[in-house]
């Protein structure tokens, strides 16, 4: 398989989760072309072996076992191309440092979404965003895979809402995706940048390993809220915690396996429900190998 890419055999994927997990993988492949990741997605298929792909992490919960089949990253995949207002990105980008490309090309837009972390495939499959804009907004259209093949779904064909998407439900494998911004003033936008930095300081646990949001917001309401008046800040299952400075968010504290985390996850979704009767949604993605 080192014909599509970097090939890593018995893989740690405690950096490739942002809760730390401590996980590992028989494989991981870092593919090394979008031609490579078609061919590698064919043989995959042909050969019946289990294939996930992975971000930066930053919104899975992975499971405290080995995966026996192949873990996809696509970090090598990082072309950006701008022409006017128009901005191709490839789906491994962080993207951030996307994001800080187009400030800096005087394009405006997805500011307001610099400093979630993760990939820009990672942000277009859970629809990632903030309270007024989300990564679809400015979308043209997305490079995917399907069926074996490479075709592009223009934003009007892509399901899309609150923290979701269609590809939560398809095999699609997100490529790249282009964009049409507007033109901005480059430093008023990096102060946009600075200013939510400078606020999820303040009102996330960022000294700690988290994956963001556990909940989505319920309407009209916030999660984080529901948690705090069940009582439920600072509770733990060993060192998985809902965090003192959020209640949305559960840190690790140190060795929270998979199992912890689901367990205060199952724990909070009982108390908020018995108090408030609301069933709290994961934004989290849990994953089974
Ligand atoms: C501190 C912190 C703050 C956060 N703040 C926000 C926020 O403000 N708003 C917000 O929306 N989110 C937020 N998140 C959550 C997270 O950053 C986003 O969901 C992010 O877009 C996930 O990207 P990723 O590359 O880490 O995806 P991963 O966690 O690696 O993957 C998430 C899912 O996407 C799938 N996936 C990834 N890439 C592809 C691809 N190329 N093709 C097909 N499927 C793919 C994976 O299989 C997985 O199911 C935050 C997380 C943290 C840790």
């Amino acid at each position: 398989m080192d014909k599509y890419g970097i090939f890593i055999k018995d893989a740690d994927l405690t950096n490739y989760n942002t809760y730390g997990i401590h996980t590992s993988s028989k494989y991981l492949i870092k593919v090394n072309s979008i031609d490579n990741l078609v061919k590698l997605i064919k043989y995959l298929k042909n050969e019946n072996i289990k294939y996930y792909i992975l971000g930066k992490g930053s919104n899975v919960i992975l499971p405290d076992t080995k995966s026996d089949g192949v873990i996809i990253s696509l970090e090598l995949l990082n072309e950006i191309k701008i022409d006017g207002n128009i901005a191709y990105a490839d789906a491994g980008v962080v993207l951030s440092s996307f994001i800080m490309m187009l400030i800096n090309n005087n394009l405006g837009g997805l500011e307001s979404l610099c400093g979630i972390p993760g990939t820009l495939g990672g942000a277009l499959y859970g629809n990632a965003g903030v309270k007024d804009v989300c990564i679809y907004d400015y979308l043209v259209n997305i490079l995917v895979i399907r069926d074996n093949k490479l075709i592009s779904l223009e934003k009007k064909d892509i399901l899309y809402s609150y923290r979701d998407t269609e590809f939560k439900r398809n095999n699609d494998i997100i490529v790249g995706a282009s964009f049409k911004l507007e033109e901005n003033n480059k430093e008023e936008m990096l102060n946009i940048v600075k200013e939510n930095r400078l606020k999820r300081q303040k009102s996330q646990p960022f000294e700690y390993k988290n994956a963001g949001s556990v909940f989505k917001n319920p309407e009209n309401d916030y999660a984080g809220r529901l948690i705090e008046m069940a009582g439920l800040k600072g509770y733990s299952v060993n060192d998985a915690e809902v965090s003192e400075k959020h209640a949305n968010f559960i840190i690790n504290k140190g060795m929270a396996t998979s199992i912890d985390i689901r367990t205060l996850i199952a724990h909070i979704q009982k108390e908020v429900y018995n108090k408030f009767e609301v069933e709290l949604e994961l934004e989290q993605i849990v994953i089974d190998w």
